[in-house]
């Protein structure tokens, strides 16, 4: 009942603040009907924040469905009087961001494909000075953290007071089990850089099919993240596009029921005492590994001192072949993942020459 009688300023405003926010809805507008539909269904299951919907869709080959275009923002807006829920759509121009704000879309975001372009972001951001909607800046395709920093800066001096992230994971080549690589690190390093920032997860970009959709979801959620952008179609298969990664209203409905949300308030004391302890041994512990670490390099420096005076090549591949077979082994029986290893013993290698080079070319 509350919610009937908020304005839809208002709701925008819980809805920024709600942990968690979720954002759902079609990866395209099709029809009216369609889109009608799918936002009652959406706000039927009585867990969504904010609908969302492609109007214009950067599609990666011409000929493909690029986007019902300003037609569909009617259909929004009678989505937005039916159900109550605050619209979003994906901007690129500076002609979209002005039909979409005529047509009262409530927030806006910025596709992966724009955030990689400054000229674009710049473009967009200029659309927006002495406009304040609230923006939400998906991570560019590529990973630089520099470039969806960057598009942030732009945005954050046209004025906008409101900015979110949103990760939708980054373009690989091949196939692999993601359609755009999670790479949590930079997402995580993102949010450190911007403490203060929402920072919302997109998995249905980041699979790109359903069946791993729940546990994409419920992992950013452990690591913290303020929400979730999925897409939903009343007939997913037969979607005009991203058709493999949607699912229904009440799929998604189901799903967020399914997420265990970790709630405990993080300031709490007795999370407090219980963490404490264990941090404190961590703390310990990671002391202790940077000691040896620090011995092993100047370990590496007296090598690199044997082999300037006998005039070594400072990388002997055998030896590095060596060194990853035998930990990977050992590590594997101490539950100590091969990729962990490898990528462990790649970084502690390269810290290594880098010390011999010192000497040996000093
Ligand atoms: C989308 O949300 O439908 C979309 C095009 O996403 P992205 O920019 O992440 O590819
Ligand atoms: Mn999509």
């Amino acid at each position: 009942m509350e919610s009937e009688t908020l304005t839809i300023n208002q709701k925008v405003q819980a809805a920024w603040q709600k942990r968690p926010l979720i954002i759902s809805g079609p990866c395209s507008a099709e029809t009216e009907e369609q889109v009608l539909s799918t936002a009652q269904r959406l706000a039927n299951t009585g867990k969504i924040d904010v609908l969302r919907a492609g109007i214009w869709k950067p599609r990666t080959r011409p000929g493909m469905f690029e986007g019902i275009g300003t037609k569909g923002l009617p259909w929004l807006q009678k989505a937005k009087a039916i159900t109550g829920l605050p619209l979003t759509v994906e901007v690129a121009t500076a002609k979209q961001v002005e039909d979409a704000l005529h047509f009262d879309i409530d927030i806006l975001w910025i596709g992966a494909r724009t955030t990689v372009n400054p000229f674009s972001v710049q473009e967009i951001a200029d659309a927006l000075k002495g406009v304040d909607v609230p923006v939400l800046i998906k991570n560019p395709i590529n990973p630089d953290l520099e470039l969806w920093g960057g598009a942030v800066e732009r945005i954050a001096r046209a004025g906008i007071s409101q900015i979110g992230l949103i990760h939708r994971g980054f373009s690989n080549y091949g196939n692999t089990e993601y359609r755009n690589a999670p790479m949590w690190h930079l997402a995580i390093e993102m949010k450190r850089r911007n403490p203060n920032m929402l920072m919302i997860c997109d998995p249905s970009h980041i699979c790109g099919r359903r069946d791993i959709l729940q546990e994409t979801s419920q992992k950013s959620i452990d690591l913290d993240f303020d929400g979730l952008m999925i897409e939903s179609h009343i007939d997913p298969d037969n979607a005009w596009s991203d058709a493999k990664q949607q699912i229904t209203p009440e799929q998604v409905g189901n799903m967020l029921s399914s997420i265990l949300w970790r709630t405990e308030d993080v300031n709490s004391e007795v999370y407090h005492a219980a963490l404490e302890k264990l941090r404190q041994q961590i703390n310990h512990l990671d002391d202790e590994l940077m000691m040896i670490l620090s011995q092993r390099m100047k370990i590496a420096e007296n090598i690199g001192l044997y082999k300037r005076d006998n005039n070594i090549t400072i990388l002997q591949t055998n030896r590095w072949n060596e060194i990853l077979e035998r930990a990977t082994n050992r590590g594997e029986k101490i539950g100590l993942s091969k990729d962990f290893i490898t990528r462990y013993f790649d970084a502690v290698h390269m810290e290594s020459i880098n010390h011999q080079n010192k000497i040996m070319n000093a």
